[in-house]
């Protein structure tokens, strides 16, 4: 389904964006592959390996202008932006009572105004297509709230929000859009975590463990596949909330 289509994956030098972009990639997807700090020299070496382009471009996602430049170059280089995977965010966990205004706007800068630029920008690209999928990465604490992730469930809520709004509008030009709301990943995002923390998680997962990068990733490539699926978001939890 997905050979020879373009796929733009942000945050993807590691983590969840990483295990997705090598998953696209052994379907035979081309990858612009957006980094934020480090250019991940032995990721783009894995994917150009598996016989696909790879075009590495590195920025914030947060800044709006950085989000057309790129994707200008995707449509360029490729000839069409098939896909778009807002994976990159960030945490800055505290209680609400702790959370500084720059914590809180970080947040919400990144993870959701970062997704909205991606989603506007791209939108008229594939408009233009009549085609295109695009997948949102949520959280399930955007769907339940969680004690000392205000800013990040606000900005996972709004990304919710933000999906169903732009499948409604996208719609009669074909083109879905759709949110996976993981669970808890085995990622460095989740590495700073207490093993106490990590005790009381495994404590609400039904299926006992947590997810790798590569449950996420099987996800991204059946929704990337799909025509007729749009406005969901699809819980990749374990369980956790049903
Ligand atoms: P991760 O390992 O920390 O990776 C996040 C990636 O996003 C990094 O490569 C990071 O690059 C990039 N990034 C951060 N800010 C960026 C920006 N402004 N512009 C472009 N890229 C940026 O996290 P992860 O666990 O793979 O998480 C990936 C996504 O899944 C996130 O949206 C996260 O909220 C979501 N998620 C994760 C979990 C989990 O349990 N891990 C659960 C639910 C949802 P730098 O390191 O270079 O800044």
């Amino acid at each position: 389904m997905l050979k020879g289509k373009n796929a733009v994956v942000t945050g993807a030098a590691k983590g969840i964006g990483k295990a997705i972009a090598l998953a696209f990639a052994r379907e035979g997807c081309n990858i612009v592959l957006n980094y934020h700090s480090t250019a991940p020299d032995d990721t783009i070496q894995e994917i150009e390996a598996l016989g696909v382009q790879c075009l590495p471009v590195q920025g914030d996602v947060s800044d709006f202008e950085f989000a057309e430049s790129m994707l200008k170059q995707a449509k360029k280089e490729l000839g069409s932006v098939d896909i778009l995977v807002n994976n990159a965010g960030i945490t800055r966990d505290m209680l609400l009572m702790r959370m500084s205004e720059e914590d809180f706007d970080a947040v919400i800068a990144t993870n959701l105004k970062g997704t909205f630029n991606m989603v506007r920008h791209v939108s008229s690209l594939m408009l233009k297509q009549r085609s295109g999928t695009i997948i949102n990465m949520a959280s399930v604490v955007g769907v339940m709230g969680n004690a000392g992730q205000a800013n990040y469930a606000a900005s996972k809520a709004g990304i919710i929000g933000l999906t169903k709004s732009v499948a409604k509008e996208l719609a009669p030009r074909g083109i879905t859009c759709n949110a996976i709301a993981p669970g808890f990943v085995e990622t460095d995002m989740t590495e700073v975590l207490t093993e106490e923390q990590k005790k009381k998680m495994l404590e609400v997962i039904p299926l006992k463990r947590y997810a790798q990068v590569e449950d996420i990733a099987n996800v991204a490539v059946f929704l990337a596949g799909n025509t007729y699926i749009t406005g969901q978001v699809i819980n990749v939890d374990g369980g956790m909330v049903m």
